[in-house]
Formats: structure tokens, sequence, C-alpha cells
């Protein structure tokens, strides 16, 4: 990984310096272990700053929304696919933008590696191959890190990206054979009665914060619909039925776009699995349209489109 970063910082360099790009989007250290943060640089002599390990996880696409300058940006494979969401969805053009594509092998779920130092406060935490080594006051922890993967990652099948102009390393294989639905089997499987208790409970302890929208960037409208008050569409209170009619709205807006980066699920302060409702559309769009969102920028997802030989009984 720290050969990633400084191949990243000299790629940063050349394209400022040579004016290829106005800007470049990635990431620096960030100041509390394991919470690296995004960085826009357009100085080349800043260009020291950008950092890449294993703690990278949020996604950069979100940075890019409406801009209209020349934007480098670092690109894993999910971010790389919601970025040809972006280019999609008139959010920004293909030609603005050079892609440094990053081979991905995964992102450290923090809260897996908080749990398995008991909580302790972690000092430093630093990667040697493929192992992770925690300190603190008073204790170091060797992990390995193939078992404090973000569960997106364990199943992710698009680990490089589907597109770039430069790489900062060879391509790595992808994990084939993956079955990334087997939990939204288990919620199908449910009764009725099971399901609706099942997701009432995961929400139960939601402060409607918004840092999984906020992360997520699927979600750009200018006013998003809980934060409209003429109409007002939904309650702004924590009450359970406000709290599910955001959630369930949220995820139907990202039906056929969602990468399943797992951005929103790593920003939710209090821990709430809320990629169990957009993994569950994603599932669908794959079994009803042969859909993955953003493996291209020549096709509008499924639910953007009509066509008048479209099968469902309700188009006459
Ligand atoms: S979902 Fe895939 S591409 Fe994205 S960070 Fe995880 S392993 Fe990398
Ligand atoms: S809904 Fe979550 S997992 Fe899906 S694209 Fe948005 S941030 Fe990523
Ligand atoms: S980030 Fe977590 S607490 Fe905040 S609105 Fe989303 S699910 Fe609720």
């Amino acid at each position: 990984m720290h050969e990633y970063s400084e191949k990243i910082r000299d790629i940063a360099e050349k394209l400022l310096k040579n004016g290829t790009v106005d800007v470049f989007i990635g990431f620096k250290k960030g100041t509390v272990p394991m919470m690296n943060e995004p960085v826009l640089i357009s100085d080349p002599e800043k260009v020291h700053t950008l950092h890449w390990d294993s703690h990278c996880a949020l996604n950069l696409c979100n940075y890019l929304t409406g801009r209209t300058d020349k934007i480098g940006i670092l690109a894993t494979g999910c971010n790389s696919r919601n970025i040809m969401t972006h280019i999609v969805e008139n959010q920004i053009k293909r030609e603005q933008l050079h892609i440094v594509g990053i081979p991905c092998t995964g992102m450290i779920d923090h809260r897996a590696v908080q749990r398995a130092v008991q909580f302790k406060e972690i000092l430093d935490i630093t990667e040697d191959k493929d192992r992770l080594i925690v300190k603190g006051d008073g204790f170091e922890e060797k992990l390995d890190k193939k078992d404090f993967l973000q569960s997106n990652c364990l199943t992710c099948a698009h680990r490089n990206p589907v597109e770039y102009d430069e790489l900062v390393a060879d391509l790595v294989p992808e994990q084939e054979g993956v079955s990334a639905y087997e939990d939204v089997t288990q919620i199908e499987n449910m009764n009725i009665d099971d399901r609706w208790d099942f997701f009432r409970d995961m929400i139960s302890s939601c402060i409607r914060c918004y840092a999984c929208r906020n992360a997520c960037p699927l979600c750009y409208c200018p006013t998003c619909f809980v934060d409209e008050s003429r109409p007002q569409w939904v309650g702004k209170s924590i009450d359970p039925t406000d709290t599910m009619t955001f959630h369930i709205l949220r995820a139907y807006h990202c039906a056929g776009r969602c990468t399943d980066c797992g951005a929103c699920e790593r920003a939710c302060p209090v821990g709430i699995p809320v990629r169990q409702f957009t993994k569950k559309l994603n599932k669908d769009t794959l079994e009803l349209f042969s859909w993955e969102a953003g493996l291209t920028s020549k096709q509008r997802p499924p639910l953007d489109v009509y066509k008048v030989d479209d099968y469902n009984d309700f188009v006459k």
C-alpha cells in the first residue's frame, strides 16, 4: 500500500504540473487511526499529503457532483462504478476526468478492529503486506487483514476499476464464486412479520443524522425529500414510521444505482447495517434485469428508462 501512496503522489504531481487536471481528488491520512479523509489538491507542491492504505473507504465520487473543472480522481472498483453512474446521470462529463485506477484488495472494517482490541484506544495502525499492526498505550496486536475486511469487500466481484486512464499498479485477480446475497436470501425467507420486525429493530437506534445519505454519491439532489418542508413528505422525528420512511425511500432512490461501496454503512455513527436495504434492490435488479450498477457509462439503470415493450403487465 505504501507503493500505492508513492505512485499516487507521482501521478498527481505530473497531472497538476502538466495541466491535465486542475484538481486531484484522493485521500490524506486522517487525524484518527483508520479514518482517512478525502482531500482535493490543486497545488503540485502539496501532493505529499496524498496517502493510500486500507482505510480509504469513503467514496470519492461524492466530490465530483456538478464540478466544471478538469479533475484527477482515484478510483477503486466500486468508486469507478459510481463515477460511471455519475457520467450516465449527467453529474460530470467523462472528458473532464482523468481516472487513476486503484486495483483494490478491500477496505478494513474499523469496528471489527476495535472489537478485536476490546475497544482499547488505538493510537496507531500500520499495514505490513497482509497484516495489520495495531498499537495503543501498552499493547500491540498483529491481525490478519483478510479477517477484518468490510463485509461488502468480502463479496466484491469488481475490485478493479471498470474504466481508467492510468493505473497505480497491476490489476488484481477478481474474486470468483463469491455469493453476495446470502444475507438477503435469509431475510427474504422470513415470514412477513419477522421481516418487518427485523428491519424495525435494525433501524431502532437511527438518530436521523443522515451521515449515510451524505456519504453516498447517489444522493446528490439539491434538496433531499427528507429536508423538504413545502410539501413535507416525511416527518422529521425519530418516530419509527418517519425513520422507516426515510430508509425505504432512500433505498428505492438507489435501486439499480448502488455499487455496494459501503460508504453509507461506514459513515453511520451508530453502526446500522443500512446496506441491508440497498442489497435487496441490488439483488432484484440483478435477477430481474441482469443489471449491476456502474459497469458502463453507456447505459442508464433499468429503473431509469422506459421501453414500450417492457414486459410488466401494467405497461399497456
Ligand atoms: S467494494 Fe470492492 S472495490 Fe470497493 S473498496 Fe471493497 S473491495 Fe474495493
Ligand atoms: S447506498 Fe451505500 S453502498 Fe450504495 S452507493 Fe450509496 S454509499 Fe455506496
Ligand atoms: S447514518 Fe445511521 S444514524 Fe444516521 S441516518 Fe443513517 S442510519 Fe440513521
